[in-house]
């Protein structure tokens, strides 16, 4: 299965627990500031995203999109 993510960069605090969340550890935190100060996640790794959305049910902001494609 493929997924794809979207991490809305300034709803998110930086809180990390969509990086420990992932199974094939692509999550990391960004180097760079959002306009609240907070470094925001990004993926590091988009085509071994499998859509499993755990990444999006931890996330305490809701920040995180997630799409699945079947098949
Ligand atoms: S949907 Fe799953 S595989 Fe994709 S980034 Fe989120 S936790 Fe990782
Ligand atoms: S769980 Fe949500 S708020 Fe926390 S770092 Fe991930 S995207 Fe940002």
């Amino acid at each position: 299965m493929k997924g794809r993510i979207e991490i809305d960069r300034e709803l998110c605090k930086g809180c990390s627990y969509c990086v420990s969340a992932c199974p094939g550890g692509i999550l990391a935190l960004d180097s760079e500031f959002n306009a609240s100060g907070y470094y925001p996640a990004r993926i590091i790794d988009p085509d071994r995203c499998t859509g499993c959305a755990l990444c999006a049910e931890v996330c305490p902001d809701v920040a995180i999109l997630v799409w699945r494609e079947e098949g």
